[in-house]
């Protein structure tokens, strides 16, 4: 498949002719670009802390400015978007690695998938419990095993062969997730419960990377939803659903997890641009805001086109996110306000 933008540089190598040798030798660096977020949901202004609020803000900062410096020391997409992902898990603040919620049982079990779009390659682990850093056994199972996606104890048995860090179950459990477990279950028994999660569970992590080499990888790692049932698995380890790059788009998702994977989200955002030559930014508003919302499935995305131009989507009040597209200058947003122009 001829990408958009090699495509581009053909039509312009023959308007213009050839390059010259001198110039073609020096082939201009892609600027590079991060974007994450932490999760999409009932996030408003006044149910939230100004010190709650503080410190998710500086844990975005801080997992945007760590990223970055990986692409601006000339690191992969793959890498960035790793280490990234690696800091919003060790953080108890969001529903990914340490702070993730509780099925239905009271046990963690953690799902991750990245991709990199300049290869197609890709892997995920699904209902994992003894992985501290699910995002690197999902990358491990890309680069170490034919296969994409491994589950459970097959998929913990793989991690630990290679030495990734485990963790006992103590390590996942934060007293604000088992809070929300228990407030879950109140609602259960009070039979007021029509939806199988409750809204506040959701805190998912994602992030989208363009290095300067001009290669897009994402990523995404999430303990599901709140009162998960035991071996539910949602769209954050399904390529195509809550994870998709090829060379010019990259996608990371957050939500209601069984429409994404009934909507192929990621994927379609990247196919609808590239099918129909309209931007990233247009076609995850169309899935987002028209194809979601019509079905009923709540949520949001991060995107990225092959320029490095970052899309930040979402139909819930708000969503924990982030871009970065120079060093030291991260940008953070919760609520319904304050993306890039
Ligand atoms: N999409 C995740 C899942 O369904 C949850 C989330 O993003 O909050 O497992």
């Amino acid at each position: 498949m001829i990408c958009r933008t090699t495509m581009a540089s053909l039509l312009l190598s023959l308007l213009v002719g050839p390059p010259m040798q001198a110039q073609a030798a020096a082939s201009p660096e892609t600027r590079p670009s991060l974007v994450i977020h932490g999760g999409a949901g009932t996030i408003e202004r006044d149910s939230m802390s100004a010190e709650l609020e503080e410190q998710y803000r500086s844990a975005m900062e801080g997992a945007l400015v760590a990223g970055y410096a990986v692409l601006d020391q000339g690191g992969s997409s793959l890498d960035a978007v790793e280490t990234t992902i690696r800091l919003l898990e060790d953080s108890p603040f969001f529903n990914a690695g340490k702070g993730a919620v509780f099925t239905a049982d009271g046990t963690n079990e953690l799902d991750a998938s990245i991709m990199d779009g300049s290869t197609r390659q890709a892997g995920a682990v699904a209902s994992v419990t003894t992985l501290k850093n699910p995002i690197s056994a999902a990358r491990a199972v890309m680069e170490k095993s034919p296969h994409v996606l491994l589950v459970g104890p097959g998929a913990e048995s793989f991690a630990r062969h290679l030495g990734l860090e485990e963790a006992e179950p103590d390590y996942f459990r934060t007293d604000r997730r088992w809070q929300q477990l228990e407030e879950r279950r109140q609602r259960e028994r009070d039979a007021s419960a029509t939806e199988p999660v409750g809204g506040s569970g959701f805190g998912t992590v994602g992030a989208v990377a363009l290095d300067s080499k001009g290669r897009i990888a994402a990523g995404t790692s999430t303990g599901g939803m709140t009162f998960k049932r035991h071996g539910r698995v949602g769209d954050s380890p399904i390529i195509g659903a809550g994870t998709y790059a090829d060379g010019d788009c990259g996608v990371s998702a957050t939500g209601h997890g069984e429409f994404f994977i009934r909507y192929a989200v990621a994927h379609d955002i990247c196919a609808r641009a590239d099918y129909r030559g309209i931007s990233v930014a247009k076609a995850a508003e169309e899935v987002v805001m028209q194809v979601l919302v019509e079905a009923g499935g709540s949520g949001g995305i991060i995107a990225l086109d092959g320029e490095g131009r970052p899309s930040l989507v979402f139909n819930t009040e708000g969503m924990y996110r982030g871009w970065i597209a120079s060093p030291d200058e991260p940008h953070v947003a919760i609520y319904g306000d304050g993306d890039p122009e």
